[in-house]
C-alpha cells in the first residue's frame, strides 16, 4: 500500500473511532454555501468556523463560478435550502501564473508535471501530450478583485439564482489567514 493511502487510511479509522455526528439532516444546518479555490492552505471549516453540517462548500481550481459551480450553487438553493453565498478567492493563487495559451501549449508538450521558475512554467517536452486542453476555458485570473466581482456577478445574472440570495465577495489572505471583502463584488452580489 502506498505510504499516502495508508496515512488516510489511518486517519480515517481514528476519525471514525469517535465520530458521533452520524444523525446530521442532509441540508446544511446553518444554511449557506461558500465557493472558493481548492488551494492546498485554504480550509475553510477553520477560516470560516464550519462544523460538519454546516455549510456547502464548493471547490475548484479558483473558486471560479464555472458552469459546474452554478450547478452546485442551484442545487444548493433549490433542493437544500441555502439562502446566503460567498465566494472566495485567496492572494498568491496558482491561477494567477498562467493562461490558457500557456497551459494548452504545456499540456501539448507533454502530460508530465510542470515546473515553474522565475521566467514561468516549463514542460519536460518528453511527451506525448494533447491538444485537447484547447477546448478547455482553464478560467485562469489575471486580477484577483476583478475576478471575484466578475465571479459574483455571473452567479447574480445566471436566470436559476433567485435575486433573493445576498452574495459576498471575498479575498482570503495566505499570509493572515484573514478575509477581506471586496466591496464591489458585495455590491454587485446584492439581493434584487
Ligand atoms: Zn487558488
Amino acid at each position: 500500500m502506498s505510504k499516502l493511502l495508508n496515512e488516510v487510511l489511518s486517519a480515517n479509522a481514528q476519525y471514525a473511532a469517535d465520530f458521533d455526528k452520524g444523525d446530521l439532516p442532509m441540508p446544511p444546518g446553518r444554511q449557506f454555501a461558500v465557493l472558493t479555490c481548492m488551494d492546498a492552505r485554504l480550509d475553510p471549516a477553520k477560516y470560516a468556523g464550519l462544523a460538519e453540517g454546516d455549510a456547502h462548500v464548493i471547490r475548484n481550481a479558483g473558486g471560479r463560478a464555472s458552469d459546474d459551480a452554478i450547478r452546485s450553487l442551484v442545487i444548493s438553493y433549490k433542493l437544500l435550502g441555502t439562502r446566503e453565498w460567498f465566494v472566495i478567492h485567496h492572494t498568491n493563487c496558482g491561477m494567477e501564473t498562467f493562461t490558457d495559451d500557456i497551459m494548452r501549449g504545456l499540456l501539448a508538450s507533454s502530460l508530465q508535471t510542470a515546473s515553474v521558475d522565475a521566467s514561468g512554467w516549463h514542460d519536460s517536452g518528453a511527451g506525448p501530450g494533447s491538444t485537447e486542453g484547447n477546448y478547455i476555458d482553464w478560467l485562469t485570473i489575471k486580477d484577483n478583485p476583478t475576478s471575484v466581482v466578475e465571479d459574483v456577478q455571473r452567479i447574480r445574472n445566471h436566470p436559476l439564482v433567485p435575486g433573493h440570495i445576498p452574495i459576498y465577495g471575498y479575498i482570503y489572505d495566505v499570509k493572515t489567514g484573514k478575509l477581506e471583502e471586496i466591496p464591489e463584488a458585495t455590491a454587485a452580489g446584492k439581493p434584487r
